[in-house]
């Protein structure tokens, strides 16, 4: 894991979150600035920098799409919204590749 990786450092228990899911390959917790009543982050537990990354491994981008289902349903989440930001131009500022799972409010579109 790189040493400086705030979500790496989640997965091993050396930063605090608030879980909401967790399996064999995925996490999820709650994001520290939600931007709607429901704001949870689903990873996979493995560093991997970001969606064009997780492209390349089939198995843990399954398995993210697998934590983010169950994160909705332990959430209460029939409708939500899931994100991705790639890149700092798109918002990424965490280079340890999320899913943001956004629900609870009528949702925006286009996004800013
Ligand atoms: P992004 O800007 O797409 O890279 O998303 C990073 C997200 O991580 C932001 O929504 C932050 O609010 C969130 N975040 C940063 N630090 C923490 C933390 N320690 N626990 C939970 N969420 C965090
Ligand atoms: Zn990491």
């Amino acid at each position: 894991m790189p040493d400086d990786c705030l979500f790496c450092k989640i997965v091993a228990g050396q930063i605090p979150a608030t879980k909401v899911h967790e399996d064999d390959e995925t996490l999820a917790f709650a994001d520290l600035n939600p931007q709607a009543p429901t704001h949870v982050l689903v990873i996979p537990k493995r560093h991997i920098a970001d969606v064009v990354e997780l492209a390349k491994d089939a198995e843990t981008g399954a398995a993210l799409l697998r934590g983010i289902a169950a994160t909705a349903e332990a959430s209460g989440l029939s409708e939500f919204r899931v994100v991705f930001n790639t890149g700092a131009q798109a918002g990424q500022t965490v280079f340890h590749v999320h899913a943001h799972v956004l629900g609870g409010r009528r949702m925006q579109w286009p996004p800013g």
